[in-house]
Protein backbone atom coordinates (compact mmCIF):
# COMPACT_ATOMS: atom_id res chain seq x y z
CA UNK A 1 0.00 0.00 0.00
CA UNK A 2 0.97 3.06 -0.72
CA UNK A 3 0.17 6.49 1.00
CA UNK A 4 0.93 10.21 0.85
CA UNK A 5 0.20 12.71 3.74
CA UNK A 6 -0.81 16.42 2.53
CA UNK A 7 -0.54 18.34 5.43
CA UNK A 8 -2.80 21.97 5.34
CA UNK A 9 -2.07 25.39 6.68
CA UNK A 10 -0.69 28.56 4.94
CA UNK A 11 1.39 29.39 8.49
CA UNK A 12 3.11 25.94 7.04
CA UNK A 13 4.13 27.50 3.72
CA UNK A 14 4.81 30.96 5.51
CA UNK A 15 7.78 29.14 7.24
CA UNK A 16 6.02 30.05 10.79
CA UNK A 17 5.30 26.72 11.81
CA UNK A 18 7.55 23.70 11.06
CA UNK A 19 5.90 20.83 10.24
CA UNK A 20 6.64 18.08 13.05
CA UNK A 21 2.87 16.21 12.08
CA UNK A 22 4.39 14.89 9.02
CA UNK A 23 7.36 13.72 10.49
CA UNK A 24 5.25 11.51 13.05
CA UNK A 25 3.25 10.45 10.43
CA UNK A 26 6.09 9.19 8.11
CA UNK A 27 7.48 7.33 10.95
CA UNK A 28 4.47 5.70 12.07
CA UNK A 29 3.98 4.39 8.56
CA UNK A 30 7.33 3.08 8.23
CA UNK A 31 6.69 1.07 11.40
CA UNK A 32 3.60 -0.25 9.85
CA UNK A 33 5.58 -0.63 6.52
CA UNK A 34 3.87 1.45 4.62
CA UNK A 35 5.21 3.28 1.89
CA UNK A 36 5.04 7.24 2.50
CA UNK A 37 5.79 8.18 -1.16
CA UNK A 38 4.79 11.50 -1.19
CA UNK A 39 4.52 14.33 1.19
CA UNK A 40 2.69 17.67 0.49
CA UNK A 41 2.01 20.51 2.52
CA UNK A 42 -0.85 22.87 0.95
CA UNK A 43 -2.26 26.59 2.32
CA UNK A 44 -5.68 27.05 3.42
CA UNK A 45 -6.85 27.86 -0.61
CA UNK A 46 -9.92 26.07 -1.79
CA UNK A 47 -8.54 25.33 -5.58
CA UNK A 48 -4.68 24.21 -4.77
CA UNK A 49 -6.55 21.94 -1.48
CA UNK A 50 -8.78 20.16 -4.03
CA UNK A 51 -6.45 20.20 -6.52
CA UNK A 52 -4.09 18.25 -3.88
CA UNK A 53 -6.37 16.17 -2.64
CA UNK A 54 -7.64 14.86 -6.19
CA UNK A 55 -3.98 14.29 -6.95
CA UNK A 56 -3.12 12.22 -3.37
CA UNK A 57 -6.22 10.11 -4.14
CA UNK A 58 -5.05 9.54 -7.60
CA UNK A 59 -1.81 8.23 -6.91
CA UNK A 60 -1.81 6.97 -3.42
CA UNK A 61 -4.21 4.18 -1.54
CA UNK A 62 -4.01 6.15 1.63
CA UNK A 63 -4.33 9.76 1.86
CA UNK A 64 -3.32 11.38 5.26
CA UNK A 65 -4.10 14.59 5.79
CA UNK A 66 -3.16 17.03 9.17
CA UNK A 67 -5.04 20.21 9.60
CA UNK A 68 -7.58 22.12 8.47
CA UNK A 69 -10.27 20.71 10.63
CA UNK A 70 -10.84 23.81 12.47
CA UNK A 71 -14.44 25.67 12.66
CA UNK A 72 -13.56 28.79 10.26
CA UNK A 73 -14.12 29.03 6.62
CA UNK A 74 -11.07 27.99 5.78
CA UNK A 75 -10.63 24.76 7.63
CA UNK A 76 -11.85 22.64 4.47
CA UNK A 77 -10.00 19.45 4.44
CA UNK A 78 -12.90 16.94 5.42
CA UNK A 79 -15.62 18.70 3.23
CA UNK A 80 -13.02 18.53 -0.01
CA UNK A 81 -12.05 15.23 0.47
CA UNK A 82 -16.13 14.33 1.01
CA UNK A 83 -16.69 16.00 -2.22
CA UNK A 84 -14.12 14.49 -4.15
CA UNK A 85 -14.88 11.03 -2.80
CA UNK A 86 -19.02 11.45 -3.48
CA UNK A 87 -19.88 11.21 -0.39
CA UNK A 88 -22.16 14.24 1.38
CA UNK A 89 -21.52 15.36 4.43
CA UNK A 90 -24.04 14.60 7.52
CA UNK A 91 -24.06 16.07 11.22
CA UNK A 92 -22.81 13.04 14.09
CA UNK A 93 -25.12 14.26 17.28
CA UNK A 94 -22.36 12.57 19.47
CA UNK A 95 -19.55 14.50 17.95
CA UNK A 96 -21.18 17.92 18.72
CA UNK A 97 -22.06 16.81 22.21
CA UNK A 98 -18.32 15.73 22.93
CA UNK A 99 -17.89 19.05 21.48
CA UNK A 100 -19.80 20.84 24.11
CA UNK A 101 -18.63 18.94 26.97
CA UNK A 102 -15.21 20.14 25.72
CA UNK A 103 -15.99 23.67 25.89
CA UNK A 104 -17.83 23.18 29.59
CA UNK A 105 -14.46 21.99 30.57
CA UNK A 106 -12.43 24.55 29.31
CA UNK A 107 -14.50 27.21 31.10
CA UNK A 108 -15.70 28.37 27.47
CA UNK A 109 -19.56 29.04 26.07
CA UNK A 110 -19.07 26.74 22.91
CA UNK A 111 -19.38 29.16 19.94
CA UNK A 112 -21.70 27.70 16.91
CA UNK A 113 -19.41 27.59 14.31
CA UNK A 114 -17.45 25.13 16.05
CA UNK A 115 -20.85 22.68 15.03
CA UNK A 116 -18.71 22.54 11.44
CA UNK A 117 -16.85 20.13 13.72
CA UNK A 118 -19.08 17.90 14.09
CA UNK A 119 -19.93 17.44 9.73
CA UNK A 120 -18.37 14.55 8.42
CA UNK A 121 -18.38 12.33 5.27
CA UNK A 122 -21.18 10.03 5.38
CA UNK A 123 -20.24 6.18 6.95
CA UNK A 124 -17.11 7.09 7.40
CA UNK A 125 -14.89 6.19 11.23
CA UNK A 126 -15.30 9.18 13.25
CA UNK A 127 -12.09 9.63 15.64
CA UNK A 128 -12.99 11.25 18.69
CA UNK A 129 -10.47 13.97 19.99
CA UNK A 130 -9.38 13.38 23.18
CA UNK A 131 -6.92 16.69 23.70
CA UNK A 132 -9.03 18.69 21.30
CA UNK A 133 -11.83 19.80 19.86
CA UNK A 134 -11.70 19.06 16.36
CA UNK A 135 -12.64 15.22 15.83
CA UNK A 136 -10.84 13.21 12.55
CA UNK A 137 -12.08 10.86 10.30
CA UNK A 138 -11.40 7.72 8.60
CA UNK A 139 -12.97 7.25 4.91
CA UNK A 140 -13.05 4.65 3.34
CA UNK A 141 -14.13 4.01 -0.63
CA UNK A 142 -13.43 3.00 -4.02
CA UNK A 143 -10.48 1.07 -2.29
CA UNK A 144 -8.79 4.24 -1.17
CA UNK A 145 -8.68 5.09 2.56
CA UNK A 146 -8.29 8.94 3.54
CA UNK A 147 -7.55 9.51 7.36
CA UNK A 148 -8.28 13.25 8.33
CA UNK A 149 -6.53 14.35 11.84
CA UNK A 150 -6.23 17.74 13.89
CA UNK A 151 -3.10 20.01 12.97
CA UNK A 152 -2.13 20.31 16.45
CA UNK A 153 0.83 17.96 17.12
CA UNK A 154 -0.05 16.76 20.56
CA UNK A 155 -3.98 16.21 19.29
CA UNK A 156 -2.90 14.42 15.92
CA UNK A 157 -0.06 12.21 17.80
CA UNK A 158 -2.51 11.05 20.18
CA UNK A 159 -5.48 10.15 17.80
CA UNK A 160 -2.83 8.50 15.40
CA UNK A 161 -1.44 6.21 18.18
CA UNK A 162 -4.80 5.69 19.68
CA UNK A 163 -7.12 5.21 16.59
CA UNK A 164 -5.40 5.33 13.73
CA UNK A 165 -2.20 2.49 13.91
CA UNK A 166 -3.85 -0.42 15.08
CA UNK A 167 -6.80 0.10 12.32
CA UNK A 168 -4.02 0.92 9.49
CA UNK A 169 -1.53 -2.55 10.98
CA UNK A 170 -4.94 -4.54 10.03
CA UNK A 171 -4.75 -3.56 6.53
CA UNK A 172 -0.86 -3.68 5.71
CA UNK A 173 1.39 -5.70 7.91
CA UNK A 174 5.12 -5.19 8.48
CA UNK A 175 7.53 -2.90 9.01
CA UNK A 176 10.31 -0.57 7.54
CA UNK A 177 13.22 -0.91 9.21
CA UNK A 178 16.71 1.50 8.90
CA UNK A 179 20.16 1.27 10.50
CA UNK A 180 22.62 4.27 10.40
CA UNK A 181 26.19 3.31 9.60
CA UNK A 182 28.26 5.74 10.71
CA UNK A 183 31.72 6.96 8.81
CA UNK A 184 34.50 9.16 9.46
CA UNK A 185 37.17 10.47 7.19
CA UNK A 186 35.50 9.97 3.90
CA UNK A 187 33.28 12.18 1.94
CA UNK A 188 30.28 11.22 0.40
CA UNK A 189 31.25 10.62 -2.67
CA UNK A 190 33.57 8.46 -1.79
CA UNK A 191 31.48 6.37 0.11
CA UNK A 192 29.02 6.13 -2.77
CA UNK A 193 32.02 5.09 -5.24
CA UNK A 194 33.17 2.71 -2.67
CA UNK A 195 29.98 0.98 -1.79
CA UNK A 196 28.81 1.22 -5.31
CA UNK A 197 28.10 -2.03 -5.72
CA UNK A 198 26.47 -2.51 -2.88
CA UNK A 199 24.10 -0.02 -2.99
CA UNK A 200 23.33 -0.82 -6.87
CA UNK A 201 22.85 -4.65 -6.36
CA UNK A 202 21.56 -4.78 -2.52
CA UNK A 203 18.65 -7.39 -2.76
CA UNK A 204 15.73 -7.21 0.10
CA UNK A 205 17.76 -3.98 1.16
CA UNK A 206 18.21 -0.18 -0.09
CA UNK A 207 21.45 1.86 0.75
CA UNK A 208 21.84 5.36 0.56
CA UNK A 209 24.22 7.73 1.65
CA UNK A 210 24.28 11.12 3.35
CA UNK A 211 26.26 13.69 4.31
CA UNK A 212 25.99 14.77 7.89
CA UNK A 213 28.13 17.05 10.51
CA UNK A 214 31.74 15.74 10.35
CA UNK A 215 31.03 12.07 9.26
CA UNK A 216 29.07 10.46 6.40
CA UNK A 217 26.17 8.06 7.20
CA UNK A 218 25.26 5.03 5.32
CA UNK A 219 21.20 4.09 5.67
CA UNK A 220 20.45 0.54 5.55
CA UNK A 221 16.86 0.18 5.13
CA UNK A 222 14.50 -3.29 4.69
CA UNK A 223 11.31 -4.13 5.15
CA UNK A 224 10.53 -7.70 6.99
CA UNK A 225 6.92 -8.48 9.06
CA UNK A 226 7.99 -7.43 11.58
CA UNK A 227 11.44 -4.94 13.17
CA UNK A 228 13.19 -8.08 13.91
CA UNK A 229 12.81 -9.82 10.62
CA UNK A 230 13.66 -6.61 8.58
CA UNK A 231 17.33 -6.10 10.43
CA UNK A 232 17.79 -9.49 9.61
CA UNK A 233 17.58 -8.77 5.83
P1 LIG B 1 -8.04 23.05 15.55
O1 LIG B 1 -8.84 24.15 14.92
O2 LIG B 1 -8.84 22.13 16.38
O3 LIG B 1 -6.86 23.56 16.33
P2 LIG B 1 -7.11 22.29 12.90
O4 LIG B 1 -7.19 20.93 12.35
O5 LIG B 1 -7.89 23.32 12.18
O6 LIG B 1 -7.48 22.10 14.41
P3 LIG B 1 -5.02 24.01 12.28
O7 LIG B 1 -5.87 25.21 12.50
O8 LIG B 1 -4.66 23.74 10.87
O9 LIG B 1 -5.65 22.74 12.90
O10 LIG B 1 -3.71 24.14 13.15
C1 LIG B 1 -3.80 24.35 14.55
C2 LIG B 1 -2.41 24.47 15.15
O11 LIG B 1 -1.62 23.35 14.81
C3 LIG B 1 -1.62 25.69 14.68
O12 LIG B 1 -0.89 26.21 15.77
C4 LIG B 1 -0.71 25.13 13.65
O13 LIG B 1 0.46 25.91 13.51
C5 LIG B 1 -0.42 23.75 14.18
N1 LIG B 1 -0.15 22.87 13.05
C6 LIG B 1 -0.94 22.69 11.98
N2 LIG B 1 -0.39 21.83 11.10
C7 LIG B 1 0.81 21.47 11.63
C8 LIG B 1 1.86 20.61 11.19
N3 LIG B 1 1.77 19.98 10.03
N4 LIG B 1 2.93 20.46 11.99
C9 LIG B 1 3.00 21.12 13.17
N5 LIG B 1 2.06 21.94 13.64
C10 LIG B 1 0.97 22.13 12.89
MG1 LIG C 1 -5.07 25.50 9.72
Amino acid sequence: MQAEVLSVGTELLLGQTVNTDTTIVAKALSALGIDLLYAAVVGDNVGRLEKAVYDALDRSDILITTGGLGPTQDDLSKEIAAELLGLPMVFDAESWEAIGKYFVKIGHACPMNNRKQAMFAKGCTILPNACGTAPGCMIEKDGKIVVQLPGPPHEMADMFRRQVYDRLAARTGGCIASRFIRIYGMGESQVAQTCARWIENAEGVTLAPYCALGECQLRVTARGRDEDEALRQ
